[in-house]
């Protein structure tokens, strides 16, 4: 917005409903998107201008209509972004300028000595935080003009933001103000012992709020000292520019394996494959750590990083799936469900992404419930039928009634994943 004044004066807020965004997204995900619209309207005094249509034909014709100087957009680097922003610049008779992004520092910017980007986490860490980032941009909302694009032959028609879609998921609090409290209510002092820990409410939860840019990652940065938590954060942070400097570079790696050796992975698609992936879509595997796992994403479009590791571990070596099946499930719910984080987090899981976990590493599910929340409390929070069950015993339950029998032999499958990943290492 400020920069957008600072050419001509005066701004207009707008916002394109694109049928291949919203489409491509689950109840709680949209419901969380449009909230925070609502929230952005509010702030600027409802003059948020939000039109629906395919971003090419409506963006040129809206700028017509206003006589607009200048379009500036935050820099989108997704597959899809990246091709829309271009084309919606080719077909602007005025500048289309990328003003920032949302990343600490932009993909591509962090690259080696021979300009090549890095493949590996590690050294890229080091380098991004030698590279630095600028301070964070103020806002002004007072910039903000209005006009109304339908008062003009050929501008497209003001559409409100649209109701929720129904969703029974209980979802954080949207928009900017939500994500300042948030923050401020996080420890990061604590960060480094309780991160790892579903049943502590450990982690900070920003991701809903930096996926939809509620807040910047600089502004986080900017805020973060030099404690043994705030380190341990800012290298959270940088693995989420690492992932979008990934997909930048690699656009493929959204849909295909990083390392396209592990194309040749044998995968399990039939029926009766795809019961089982339903069963852990709905958090029914019989292993109650996937299975609160699983019951979390549905409850709260949100799940802890740790149970995430385990869930797709599971799917991608116990049951054989495609990593691209879990994917997509978690993207249709996930309200920080972000392409780069999630594919690659997929990748990072099935061994094909970059600084792969070794295709021996298998998660066993019950020794990681009892590792990471070892009284159980998280298991018995998303799993009414345990609730009785006390402490650790949660993670292998007596027979219980009304909760499944695992549905696949952990010991077996392991065998069976490592014969596959064997074949191609
Ligand atoms: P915190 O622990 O408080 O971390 C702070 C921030 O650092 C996060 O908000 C996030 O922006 C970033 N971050 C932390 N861990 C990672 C990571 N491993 N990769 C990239 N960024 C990270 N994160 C998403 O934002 N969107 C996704 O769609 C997504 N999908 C994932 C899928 C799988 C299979 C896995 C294993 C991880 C995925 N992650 C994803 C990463 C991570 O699980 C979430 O960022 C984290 O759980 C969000 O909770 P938080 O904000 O409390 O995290």
């Amino acid at each position: 917005m400020s920069a957008a004044a600072e050419r001509g004066g005066s701004a207009l807020g707008l916002f394109v409903l694109d049928d291949r965004l919203t489409g491509a997204s689950g109840g709680p995900r949209l419901a969380f998107m449009y909230r925070c619209l609502r929230d952005l309207d509010e702030q600027l005094g409802g003059r948020l201008l939000v039109v629906r249509g395919d971003p090419v034909d409506v963006v040129p014709r809206v700028v017509e209509a206003v006589g607009a100087g200048s379009v500036h957009v935050s820099a989108d680097f997704g597959p899809y972004g990246r091709e829309r922003d271009a084309a919606v610049g080719r077909a602007l008779a005025v500048d289309l300028v990328r003003t920032g992004s949302p990343y600490a520092v932009a993909p591509g910017r962090v690259v080696k000595a021979d300009g090549e980007p890095y493949r590996v986490f590690t050294p890229f860490s080091r380098a991004w935080l030698d590279h630095g980032w600028r301070k964070p941009a103020d806002t002004d909302a007072s910039t903000v003009d209005w006009m109304d694009p339908a008062d003009k032959d050929g501008g497209p028609r003001r559409v409100k933001i649209p109701d929720d879609p129904a969703t029974s998921a209980e979802l954080p609090a949207a928009g900017e103000k939500a994500a300042h409290d948030t923050w401020a209510e996080f420890d990061v002092e604590h960060y480094k012992r309780d991160r790892d820990r579903p049943g502590v409410d450990g982690t900070s939860r920003m991701s809903p709020y930096l996926r939809w840019g509620c807040v910047h990652p600089r502004t986080l940065l900017a805020d973060l000292g030099h404690s043994e938590g705030a380190q341990t954060y800012r290298n959270e942070l940088a693995w989420r520019d690492f992932y979008a400097d990934v997909l930048w570079h690699r656009p493929d790696s959204a849909r295909e394996n990083y390392n396209r050796k592990f194309d040749a992975i044998t995968h399990d698609t039939d029926a009766d494959a795809r019961d089982r992936f339903d069963a852990w879509c709905r958090g029914e595997t019989g292993y109650p750590i996937v299975d609160a796992g699983m019951r979390q994403l549905l409850a709260e479009g949100w799940m802890h990083n740790r149970v995430r590791m385990i869930v797709a571990s599971f799917l991608v070596k116990d049951l054989h799936v495609p990593w691209w099946w879990g994917a997509r499930h978690f993207m249709r719910h996930l309200v920080d469900g972000d392409l780069a984080s999630n594919q690659h987090g997929w990748q990072w899981t099935a061994g094909s992404g970059t600084d792969a976990a070794p295709y021996f590493r298998v998660f066993n599910p019950t020794t990681q419930g009892e590792k990471f929340d070892p009284d159980g409390d998280y298991v018995r929070r998303y799993v009414p039928e345990l609730r009785d069950v006390p402490g650790k015993k949660a993670h292998q339950p007596p027979e219980v009634t009304g909760y499944p029998a695992p549905i696949v032999d952990h010991k077996h499958e392991r065998e069976i994943a490592l014969e596959r990943y064997g074949k191609i290492k």
